[in-house]
This record gives C-alpha cells, sequence and structure tokens, in this order.
C-alpha cells in the first residue's frame, strides 16, 4: 500500500498502522477535490460528531438564514 499516511482527527498524528485508521468521512475543501478523514480506532470518541454531518446541517441552516 502506498500514497499519504491519513492523519488523526483528534490527536493529528499520522496513522502508521492501516488497521487502525477508522474513515470518518470526506471534506469538500475550498479548493481541489478536498480529502479524508481519518482517526486512530481508540480516538474516535475524541473527534466528536460526525463532522461531514455537522457540516452539512450548517449548510441547510445557511440556506435557511439566507431564505427567510
Ligand atoms: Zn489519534
Amino acid at each position: 500500500m502506498s500514497g499519504p499516511v491519513p492523519i488523526c482527527r483528534a490527536c493529528g498524528e499520522p496513522i502508521e498502522d492501516p488497521d487502525d485508521a477508522v474513515y470518518l468521512g470526506h471534506e469538500e475543501g475550498n479548493s481541489g477535490p478536498g480529502w479524508d478523514i481519518h482517526a486512530h480506532r481508540g480516538h474516535v470518541n475524541q473527534v466528536g460528531p460526525d463532522p461531514v454531518a455537522a457540516r452539512a446541517a450548517a449548510r441547510v441552516l445557511i440556506v435557511k438564514a439566507l431564505e427567510s
């Protein structure tokens, strides 16, 4: 397996062991394709609410605010 080592969203350290990396979702970048979000298996609970779901919810609130 090659490619960049995923970075833990909770602690910011690289996740060297692929079996220890938990995929949390994909985050869109302001420019470019964005990036995947990972965390150590033991750190998932420290990341908090699903960041992708939180962003989607925020986007809905922004749209509603603009419509009113
Ligand atoms: Zn971690």
